[in-house]
């Protein structure tokens, strides 16, 4: 449905978007996921015949967005970071707006336009909000709204740039589920910076970097771009300094840290194996010669936080490798302070979106 071939986009001397390839089989929902200036904005833009690109091609059910921009667009609902909203119209007046300007017919919708708005309104749930002005709307409805023009004509392909920004958390959630819902009659491409947004709603991920697509997998087999977890936490008999001098020294273990707490006569540590290494037997009868009973072991599976982080990393490791050939990964705690640095943020941004939602609600309340 969407086909994506060798797309470049130079702004003077910067390389925006570098020889990228991909496609999106109809009815998939796509996660386009990259860190800020990755190059996702730029792809999406010149997939909407916004932007043209310096070379390559881009098209939708076979139609290319740069000979035949308008047969393209006609098949694209497109809702922008910035959804276009006319504040001072009604949703009512807006939505009707757009109908014109997207020159829908009856004929070619096979309903009326009264017909089709209440079903959009309905989908979005905006119902309750129809008559209002759009500048007394919460952010949350007026992100429904903008969701709503991308509908209306029946659009077989919608892509979304960052639809939760500025959500609150329950509205992000909320928005989620209408996009899952949208993937049943609609192709969809979401763009975006949230790592869980792509594992809540999208079958398929592909990860840009730095212009460069790095990893290109069904949502459920991304982990197997970077492996298996190579991560576990122990819970293990003995005396602390014997225990961490042994795990320290065992071959194949390439990290180890002692975690807080204590469970009868065990104390927790976590370690991560060398990577192609499978340490639990050996680990497990090395503890029995010394006598420290092993009691538990939980494998940390790989949270898309860290597949990102791994695949990212491999791709710059690559780029730089020729510059700068002694450049390593960032490894053990190094990039445990770098994972719980994204947590923070993503705290940090949930608990700045709730302060703002509530600001927001406040002002619309009076
Ligand atoms: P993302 O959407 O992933 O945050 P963008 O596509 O917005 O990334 O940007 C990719 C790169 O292109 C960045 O380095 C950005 O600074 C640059 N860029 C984007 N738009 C322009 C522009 N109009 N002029 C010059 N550089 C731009």
């Amino acid at each position: 449905m969407i086909k994506i071939e060798h797309l470049v986009k130079n702004y003077g001397s910067n390389c925006a978007v570098d020889d990228i390839s991909f496609e999106v089989e109809e009815g998939e929902i796509v996660g386009f996921l990259g860190p800020n200036g990755a190059g996702k904005s730029t792809t999406m833009n010149i997939l909407t015949g916004y932007l043209s690109s310096t070379s390559g091609k881009a098209s939708i059910a076979g139609i290319d967005i740069l000979t035949d921009p308008i047969g393209a667009k006609k098949l694209i609902g497109y809702l922008p970071e910035q959804p276009p909203l006319y504040l001072d119209m009604t949703v009512e007046e807006y939505l009707n707006f757009i109908y014109n300007l997207k020159g829908c017919r009856i004929d070619t919708l096979g309903e009326s336009r009264e017909a089709h708005l209440e079903k959009i309104c309905d989908t979005v749930k905006i119902k309750d909000v129809y008559h209002r002005v759009i500048r007394a709307l919460s952010k949350g409805y007026r992100q429904r709204v903008g969701i709503a023009q991308a509908l209306i004509g029946n659009p077989k392909v919608i892509i979304f740039d960052e639809p939760t920004v500025g959500l609150d958390p329950k509205q992000i959630i909320e928005i989620r589920n209408l996009i899952r819902g949208l993937g049943k009659a609609h192709t969809v491409i979401l763009s975006t910076h949230i790592l869980q947004e792509v594992q809540a709603v999208c079958d398929r991920i592909v990860i840009i970097n730095k212009g460069k697509i790095v990893a290109n997998e069904k949502t459920e087999n991304i982990s197997a771009v970077v492996g298996r977890s190579r991560r576990f936490n122990l819970k293990i008999c003995g005396p602390k300094k014997d225990v961490l001098a042994l795990l320290k020294g065992m071959a194949g273990i390439s990290y180890v840290e002692e975690l807080a707490g204590s469970d009868g006569e065990a104390f927790n540590y976590m370690i991560e194996s060398e990577p192609g290494v499978d340490i639990r037997k050996k680990l497990f009868f090395a503890l029995a010669d010394a006598k420290f009973a092993l009691v538990g072991m939980e494998a940390l599976g790989m949270s898309l936080e860290d597949i990102f982080i791994s695949v990212v990393d491999q791709s710059e490791v690559k780029t730089v490798r020729a510059a700068a050939p002694r450049q390593r990964r960032p490894k053990g705690k190094e990039r445990f302070a770098l994972e719980h640095e994204l947590g923070s943020s993503l705290l940090e941004n949930a608990q700045k979106q709730r302060a703002e939602a509530a600001l927001q609600e406040t002002e619309d309340d009076d």
